[in-house]
């Protein structure tokens, strides 16, 4: 009779046997000789008899997933536990429906009264199991996902050494993967980064999770920006993933350069120039020192970009910024606002001889010559000069100024520096409202033409007449073109203006031709704004196809410097101009600086001396000179000549003695309005 232990321990015992959640089993022999409710119910057995005095191998499949036989494993287990006291083991089970269960065993050997028991529990471990599975499957999974991240993947211990970096990291970094694990993120990153950085994981600690941009220190010593996205897990381990961001950053620097900087010559563009000046003019009021701005407009800078064409313009600009760079010191402040204009601020300045004395210097730097593509380009500047807190004290003030005061410069003979003045300033004032009243005129046709008619000195009559635009006012009555035209040139709008001269002059000539004055023709003053635009040609073609007339009914008077500004591409236009058979004539000769060699090229048929020599020919041998010298000159180049200013039968005769061909001014006609001059035509002077 095998031994029970219930027996002998009473009720109690038994009922606590009887009651376990775990099957659990009495071992004598090697034979199940008890088992509770448990054991019975986890192996779909209804009877207990069914299973007691049995091998325990008998309850199993034939072998163990290790592959060992049941029967010798169960034996070698049992001796085990007989040996050490407890021995514990997985055990895979069979229920009586034929499903396998894996269990942990444990077996615990009892010596009552000297005969070896084996106390016998199991523990269902199926779930354990399974989710242990799942588990290393799922680790599998993830660090599948880990490694082919995109981005650099850290997971540190709580000490915040890394157990884990993914490839990404290692190819980020360039260590490798075994340097790598046991490294900080104090080990990544710039000392100069480190408090920033332990306040960010102070945060990451209290919160459980971070975002931040920081720079990690690659192996060869480049600084890598990062976006740090990291969390705190479960079991206090720190997960980061870090992503590169350079080239999010090099676009976001490049965007900031753009929005602050001129993309041509990488100087401060308007907007930040504006910006530090007004810094720089706080600081100036707080120091209480004085600043000067000098606004600086290259001469004739449109002639040349068409000369040499855009690229060698954009060349020739950023060399000047470069100059202009190495002229001032660091902190002055140097922006381009756009064309040829560029701004300087003289921050620390002692008076405003110290910044005249900067503004000749920058004369001379910028007037040396420039060498673009092999060609040698002169270029020189016109300086204006403003001072605060005498000519202004914000910023808008100031560089207003010093553009009035560069335009001063420029009406100076260009090449200089000037002061801004308040009368200057009043003359800006002018010069901005009659570019206001200009446009609206041009909108409401307030222009006339006046005609004033050239005597052909031979025949004594009438041969041509010279339109002259008039701008009629309604408070200031009838203002002259020497008060309007050189505003409108600088605003553009002598353009449109032209336009309306061109088309109303031809006009007026097709109504005296059908009135029977055929031989009459019409000089119409160009300005070098239209001598230069593209449209000028077809312009004229279309005007001359409108009314019916030819090309040598019209003569265009155009000035020696519009053409020695760009005798090269002038000459070209002029020669187009020719073969549509317009006449063309130099006006104001002798005013301005012509190199004979470009006048002999230029495809021109008249000459007109200028007013100023007429005007003093009878007591002033000099004056005489140049007359009889520009008609013979005229001559032999083939041209001929019209004397303008005309005032005394004197002159008259002086002129018409050396060969003048035509004559011009009040002894004959004041400019005069079409009806009158109708009056005119056809009698002899
Ligand atoms: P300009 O082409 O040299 O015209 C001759 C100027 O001399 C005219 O002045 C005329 O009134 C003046 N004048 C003619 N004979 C005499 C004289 O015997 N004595 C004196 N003291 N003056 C005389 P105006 O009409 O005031 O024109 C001035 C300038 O304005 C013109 O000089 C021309 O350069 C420009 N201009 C006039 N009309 C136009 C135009 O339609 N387009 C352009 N671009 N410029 C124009
Ligand atoms: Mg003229
Ligand atoms: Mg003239």
């Amino acid at each position: 009779m095998p031994y029970h232990p219930l027996d002998t321990e009473g009720d109690w015992f038994q009922q606590l046997f009887e009651a376990s959640p775990d099957p659990t089993w009495i071992i004598e022999g090697n034979r199940f000789v008890e088992c509770n409710a448990a054991a019975v119910r986890f192996l779909g057995y209804s009877c207990r008899d069914d299973l007691l005095n049995t091998h325990p191998s008998r309850l199993s499949p034939p072998r163990q997933p290790d592959g060992e036989d049941s029967y010798a494993k169960a034996e070698r287990m049992m001796a085990l536990a007989l040996e050490n006291g407890l021995h514990r083991f997985e055990w895979m089970h069979r229920k009586i429906d034929g499903s396998d269960f894996l269990a942990e065993v444990t077996l615990s050997a009892i010596h009552l009264e000297g005969r070896p028991i084996i106390y016998c529990v199991w523990r269902d471990i199926t779930e354990r199991k399974l989710t242990e599975a799942l588990l290393m499957k799922s680790e599998s999974r993830v660090k599948g996902i880990l490694e082919g991240a995109a981005d650099a993947i850290f997971i540190a211990d709580r000490q915040g050494r890394y157990q884990y970096v993914n490839q990404q990291a290692t190819r980020l970094l360039g260590y490798d993967h075994q340097t790598l694990i046991g490294m900080s993120i104090l080990d990544l990153t710039p000392e100069e980064d480190h408090p920033d950085i332990l306040l960010r994981f102070q945060e990451l600690l209290e919160v459980g999770e971070m975002r931040s941009e920081l720079r990690l220190t690659a192996a060869d010593g480049r600084l890598i920006p990062v976006e740090l996205n990291a969390c705190i897990l479960a079991d206090g381990c720190c997960f980061g993933s870090c992503r590169d961001i350079r080239e999010r950053k090099a676009a976001e620097e490049n965007i900031h350069f753009m929005a602050h900087h001129d993309t041509l010559t990488g100087l401060l563009n308007r907007r930040s120039l504006t910006e530090r000046l007004t810094q720089a003019l706080a600081t100036a009021k707080r120091d209480c020192h004085p600043l000067a701005v000098l606004f600086l407009d290259l001469d004739r800078f449109k002639a040349t970009n068409d000369t040499l064409g855009h690229a060698a313009g954009d060349a020739l600009l950023i060399e000047v910024g470069q100059r202009l760079n190495a002229s001032i010191r660091s902190n002055d402040i140097l922006g381009r606002l756009g064309g040829d204009e560029f701004v300087i601020v003289l921050a620390e300045i002692e008076d405003a001889p110290a910044a005249a004395r900067i503004a000749e210097k920058i004369l001379g730097t910028l007037g040396q010559p420039y060498t673009i593509d092999a060609h040698q380009v002169h270029i020189t500047p016109s300086i204006g000069l403003a001072f605060f807190p005498t000519d202004g004290e914000d910023c808008e003030t100031l560089m207003r100024h010093a553009d009035t005061a560069m335009y001063h410069a420029k009406s100076q003979g260009r090449n200089n520096v000037q002061f801004f003045s308040s009368e200057l300033d009043l003359f800006a004032m002018r010069r901005m409202r009659m570019e206001h009243d200009l446009r609206e005129a041009l909108a409401a046709r307030s222009f006339e033409l006046h005609y004033q008619p050239q005597i052909d000195a031979a025949t004594r009559r009438i041969v041509g007449v010279e339109a002259l635009v008039r701008w009629n006012t309604p408070n200031e009555g009838m203002v002259m073109p020497g008060e309007f035209i050189e505003i409108a040139e600088q605003s553009g709008l002598i353009l449109p203006l032209g336009e309306w001269v061109i088309d109303e002059a031809c006009r007026q000539l097709r109504a005296w031709h059908d009135r029977g004055y055929a031989n009459v023709r019409m000089a119409v003053n160009l300005s070098a704004l239209q001598l230069r635009s593209a449209n000028l040609l077809s312009f004229v073609e279309a005007t001359l196809l409108k009314y019916g007339m030819s090309g040598d009914q019209l003569e265009l008077e155009i000035t020696e410097s519009m053409v020695m500004d760009n005798p090269n591409a002038c000459i070209e236009k002029l020669r187009a101009l020719r073969r549509m058979g317009i006449r063309l004539a130099i006006d104001d000769f002798g005013t301005g600086y012509s190199s004979l060699s470009n006048l002999r090229l230029m495809p021109i048929h008249t000459l007109k001396i200028d007013r100023s020599f007429v005007r003093h020919i009878e007591s002033s041998s000099d004056d005489l000179v140049i007359c009889t010298a520009t008609i013979a000159l005229a001559h032999n180049l083939g041209l001929q000549v019209v004397a303008e200013g005309v005032e005394t039968p004197a002159q008259r005769d002086l002129l018409v003695g050396h060969g003048c061909d035509f004559l011009q001014g009040y002894l004959y006609s004041k400019p005069v309005d079409a009806n009158t001059l109708l009056g005119l035509l056809g009698t002899t002077h």
